[in-house]
């Protein structure tokens, strides 16, 4: 279509997720277009976070340091453990404001079409988590579709006989859809309406 580094860009947006051939095509020009101030701070915010955003060591969730904000927060109580997909989750749960727990972030959901089984994802490192025997609940907040379904009932067997109170959002949320689409005052009801599984 174009040559040298205008496809170059426009090929690398296109890689992107949810970035079509058009919408790479009208970024690319944008930035074509753009102060050059703009575009080097672009850049620079693409590099820094490879350089300097890493998974937390307790949680996985993205973080700065060793351990992410949350997991460094002493007010937040260490009993009750929310257990997600991704760091987007987190961010999803934050927002509702009804949540003071820590949170335990998978990698994931079971998929087994996708090759996706639990050792794949962070699992064994949350019985590690558990077995220390400061939870006493496990909220499981996976996804409301098929994947995240299948692996709340994967955990609740693993996790009930270890004597764990598990509870899994009200029903509520979008079936079939994400987390992090829902909004938050949907989200924080299925979250006081948990139910015991
Ligand atoms: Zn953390």
């Amino acid at each position: 279509m174009y040559e040298g580094a205008i496809q170059d860009l426009i090929d690398e947006l296109g890689r992107l997720p949810g970035v079509g051939p058009k919408s790479a095509q009208r970024i690319a020009f944008h930035v074509l277009s753009a102060d050059p101030a703009d575009v080097t701070r672009l850049a620079t915010a693409l590099r820094r976070v490879k350089e300097l955003v890493r998974f937390c060591t307790v949680c996985y969730n993205v973080a700065e340091s060793e351990q992410c904000r949350v997991c460094r927060d002493p007010r937040r109580t260490e009993e009750v453990l929310c257990v997600v997909e991704e760091p987007k989750d987190v961010v999803a749960i934050e927002r509702t404001g009804e949540f003071r727990g820590r949170y335990h972030v998978l990698g994931g959901a079971i998929n087994p079409l996708e090759g996706v089984g639990p050792d794949n994802l962070r699992i064994r490192e949350l019985l590690g988590r558990l077995g220390t025997g400061t939870v006493r609940e496990l909220i499981l907040a996976t996804d409301p579709n098929t994947e995240g379904e299948a692996t709340a009932t994967y955990l609740a067997l693993m996790v009930k006989p270890m004597g764990i109170s598990v509870t899994r959002l009200a029903s509520g949320l979008p079936v079939g859809g994400d987390l992090e689409y829902a909004d938050e005052i949907t989200l924080g009801r299925a979250f006081e309406g948990r139910r015991a599984v």
